[in-house]
């Protein structure tokens, strides 16, 4: 049997790995707060019946029954269903086919300009790692779901994350990137994201 005394580990790591610890209690604490403060959000049956819709529509293709909406206050400004398998899209979430289905109808700079107090996600079910990644790159701060996820799933996903970032490394090549930022002509790095 390997055992790894925690002596071991270099100090660097362990203090990285505390770090991360914090963040993500902080994160998640955060998280929670909006998911309670979104948790009372007002869902009406025909929102409801909307995401029932969703959710079936992607059944005939195999994809796992999960819809979505986005509300701009009390208007419905965008929809979407699982379709990873139906479109061989690896992104391809009920959560963030809302989201393109919003940008695709009204551009993203309308998009951008809404304010976001009043964009509230709706998700059958407690969103992954993915759609809460697509979310901030949105600005989409505000979510309700019907149903969540297993402690045992969320635990397991929070640990891949902990994993990838105790073991995160570049390759080295990061003139390319630079190079690449540099050859866009209205794009600062320094402040904006991708
Ligand atoms: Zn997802």
């Amino acid at each position: 049997m390997v055992c790894v005394r925690i002596t071991d580990l270099h100090p660097v790591r362990l203090f990285r790995a505390a770090l991360l610890l914090l963040l993500i209690i902080a994160g998640w604490l955060l998280v929670r707060r909006a998911y309670v403060l979104r948790g009372d959000a007002e869902i009406s049956d025909a929102q409801l019946e909307l995401l029932r819709q969703e959710g079936l529509a992607a059944i005939p293709s195999g994809d796992v029954p999960i819809g979505a909406i986005l509300l701009y206050g009390d208007h419905v400004i965008g929809r979407g269903h699982n379709t990873q398998v139906a479109t061989g899209d690896a992104a391809g979430h009920a959560e963030v086919n809302a989201v393109s289905d919003a940008l695709r109808a009204m551009g993203r700079d309308a998009f951008n300009a809404l304010n976001r107090d009043s964009l509230l996600l709706v998700s059958t079910f407690e969103p992954c790692a993915m759609c809460r990644g697509m979310m901030e790159e949105h600005r989409i701060e505000c979510m309700a779901f019907l149903k969540p996820k297993s402690l045992r799933n969320r635990m397991k996903s929070d640990a891949r994350l902990l994993q990838m970032e105790l073991t995160r490394r570049t390759t080295g090549h990061e003139r390319l990137q630079d190079s690449l930022f540099r050859a866009h002509p209205a794009y600062d790095a320094r402040t904006a994201d991708h």
